[in-house]
């Protein structure tokens, strides 16, 4: 089969389109026929070493297709089944061995396309917005990179909460795809300072932040926090914040400060099964909205990762093999 090899770490290069094996699924996995690759951030990170994984590897968390194969230890899977999955590495392939526990059946009305752009954003998106940081309706919010992929669900969840929502974007197009998912207000942050911009639109500072972006706007996000608000850092697409002394946080006004992952919030199969649904109820309803802002073939994954890194998508990144 086809896959994407990466045999040491660095730029977008090492990215090698190659003919590998096709895996052999243990006891426990299901050897997935993939479909559709969902490209991540996180894709950036294990590709230049900043998240470690043992070499040669395939990259990839995200994909959906059919199962082929079902492993004797996996139960309420069938070859034919149509799945999806986020969390397990190897998704740029063609063919991709999985957990049992890790898949998800999908509803009759979700295909493989859409299933996988919406899974690994959208559960991200939900777990902010309902599980990280109890927010009240009303509630002044922070969301920077909110035309990405997670930012434009996230905008959309935090919305239907009844909060309202700040975004932060790099440029007038992406302006205008935060606008139309409900952002009430929208600052382009490399014109001009979102600090001073926050201030003059929640006086009292927000009561969230959900800062991505990391080297670049973490101290300033935490700048625009009301007291007792929450540093929501969920990632680093600028690179990885210093370390920070826990007296500013105090010193802030009893900040709270939090840096989830999704792996705790999609911890239990109950719990992947209850959100990866709210987010395919979400998307079949038409309630949740998502945007492919570009699909690649597999042998691209390369101008894929450039495009993503260089700030030039919106929305979700596929990869079709
Ligand atoms: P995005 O589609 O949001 O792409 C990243 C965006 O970050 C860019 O489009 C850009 O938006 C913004 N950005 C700002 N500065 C930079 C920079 N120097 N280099 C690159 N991008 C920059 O990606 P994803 O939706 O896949 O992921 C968003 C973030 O969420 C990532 O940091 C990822 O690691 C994190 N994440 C965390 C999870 C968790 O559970 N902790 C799970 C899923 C994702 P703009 O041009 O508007 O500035």
């Amino acid at each position: 089969m086809k896959a994407i090899r990466i045999n040491r770490t660095g730029s977008s290069e090492v990215l090698d389109y190659a003919e590998v094996p096709v895996p052999v699924p243990a006891p426990h996995e299901a050897l997935v026929k993939i479909e559709a690759i969902g490209v991540n951030f996180i894709d950036v990170y294990f590709r230049k070493g900043l998240y470690p994984a043992k070499l040669p590897f395939t990259p990839g968390m995200e994909a959906a297709g059919v199962v082929e194969v079902a492993g004797s230890e996996v139960s309420g899977l069938n070859a034919g089944d149509k799945v999806a999955y986020a969390g397990s590495l190897g998704s740029y392939a063609e063919y991709a061995a999985v957990p049992g526990s890790r898949l998800v059946k999908l509803p009759e009305n979700v295909d493989s396309k859409t299933a996988a752009a919406a899974m690994l954003q959208g559960m991200t998106a939900h777990y902010l917005s309902h599980s990280v940081f109890p927010l009240k309706p009303s509630d002044s919010t922070l969301v920077h990179a909110a035309a990405g992929g997670v930012g434009l669900l996230l905008v959309q969840m935090l919305k239907e909460s009844g909060c309202r929502v700040i975004g932060t974007v790099s440029g007038a197009e992406k302006a205008r795809l935060a606008s139309d998912a409900g952002a009430d207000h929208v600052i382009n942050y490399v014109e001009s300072d979102f600090e001073t911009e926050v201030k003059k639109l929640a006086k009292n500072g927000v009561r969230a932040v959900y800062d991505s972006v990391g080297l670049t706007t973490f101290e300033k996000s935490i700048n625009c926090l009301a007291p007792r608000g929450c540093m929501v850092l969920f990632g680093q697409s600028s690179g990885p914040v210093p370390a920070i002394d826990s007296q500013v946080l105090s010193l802030r006004g009893s900040l709270f400060l939090t840096r989830p992952s999704l792996k705790d919030y999609a911890a239990t199969r109950e719990e992947l099964l209850a959100r990866a649904n709210a987010v395919f109820d979400g998307v079949s309803s038409g309630k949740l909205r998502l945007r492919v802002g570009g699909t690649f073939k597999l042998s691209e994954a390369a101008t894929a990762h450039e495009m993503l890194e260089g700030r030039r998508t919106t929305g979700k990144v596929l990869l079709i093999p």
